[in-house]
C-alpha cells in the first residue's frame, strides 16, 4: 500500500528538518514521499553505509561480525574477498597473493573492481559495512562514485585506535590459529602496519574533510569496543 502524494509539488521550498535528514525542504519531502513509493523495492533511501577503519589487527573482523548482526548490514571485506580468490586459485587471486605475501597493498584497480562487483551482486542490501576498504585515497574516491550511482553515500567512518605494540602482539597471536601466512612473520606484520601509515591513513584525511570520521577506542574488552562503535553509529543514524 502506498501513502504518497507524488503528484503535488509545492510552489515554494521551505527548509525544515525531517527526522534524520538535515536541510531538506518541503519540496524534498514530497520527493521523499515519492521515493518511498518508487524505491521501496531497493530500500535505497534507507541504506546506511559505514566504513570500519583501522590498522591490521585492530579488531575490524571481530567487530564487523557483531555490527552486521545488530544493524543488518552486508559485510564487504576486501581481505576476505581476496583470500577467497586465492583459495579458488583464480588468476586474480594468484596476482593478489604476490602482494599480500609481502604485506603490500594489492593494486587499486583490482580491489575497486571486486567491490564494484560485490555492490552489484547485492542490490537489496539495507546498507554495507566496508571492512579493509578503502585503503587508499584513490579507493575512497572510487567508492564514493560507486555509491553515488546507487544514490547513496558513506554515513560514517569508524576508526579503531590501537597502539602498534598491541597490534603486533594480537597479530602474532592470531597467526597461531588463523592459518594466515601474513600473520605469522613479524617482518610482514610490521610491513603491513607501515603500509597502513604510508597509504591507508590518507583515507581518514579524505573522510575528515566531509566530517565523517569518528575515532573509537580499539583497546579493552570486545564488548566495550562494540559499545563504543554502536554509540557512534546510533548518533549518526
Ligand atoms: P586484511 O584481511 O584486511 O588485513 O587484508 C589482508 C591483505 O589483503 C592486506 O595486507 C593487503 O595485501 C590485501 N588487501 C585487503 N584489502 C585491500 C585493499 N582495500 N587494498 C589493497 N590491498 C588490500
Amino acid at each position: 500500500m502506498c501513502f504518497c502524494h507524488c503528484s503535488s509539488t509545492p510552489a515554494i521550498a521551505v527548509p525544515v528538518t525531517l527526522n534524520g535528514y538535515n536541510n531538506v525542504t518541503v519540496f524534498d519531502i514530497v520527493k521523499f514521499d515519492y521515493y518511498i513509493c518508487y524505491l521501496h523495492k531497493d530500500s535505497i533511501l534507507y541504506m546506511f553505509n559505514l566504513i570500519l577503519f583501522g590498522p591490521p589487527g585492530s579488531g575490524k573482523g571481530t567487530q564487523s561480525e557483531k555490527l552486521i548482526a545488530r544493524y543488518g548490514l552486508k559485510h564487504l571485506s576486501t581481505g576476505d574477498l581476496l583470500r577467497h580468490e586465492i583459495a579458488s586459485r583464480t588468476p586474480l587471486g594468484q596476482e593478489a597473493q604476490r602482494f599480500m605475501d609481502k604485506g603490500q597493498l594489492v593494486p587499486d584497480e583490482v580491489v575497486i573492481g571486486m567491490i564494484s562487483s560485490a555492490l552489484e551482486s547485492n542490490p537489496g542490501a539495507r546498507g554495507f559495512l566496508f571492512d579493509g576498504f578503502p585503503r587508499t585515497a584513490a579507493q575512497a574516491e572510487a567508492l564514493d562514485k560507486l555509491l553515488e550511482l546507487k544514490d547513496t553515500s558513506i554515513a560514517v567512518m569508524l576508526a579503531l585506535d590501537v597502539s602498534e605494540e598491541e597490534l603486533v602482539k594480537r597479530l602474532l597471536k592470531r597467526g597461531e590459529t588463523s592459518g594466515r601466512s601474513d600473520d605469522t612473520n613479524e617482518n610482514v606484520i610490521r610491513a603491513r602496519i607501515t603500509e597502513y601509515h604510508n597509504k591507508t591513513a590518507a583515507v581518514a584525511d579524505y573522510y575528515t574533510k566531509f566530517d565523517k570520521v569518528v575515532l573509537v577506542k580499539g583497546e579493552g574488552t570486545i564488548d566495550d569496543i562494540f559499545a563504543g562503535l554502536c554509540q557512534a553509529i546510533d548518533q549518526r543514524m
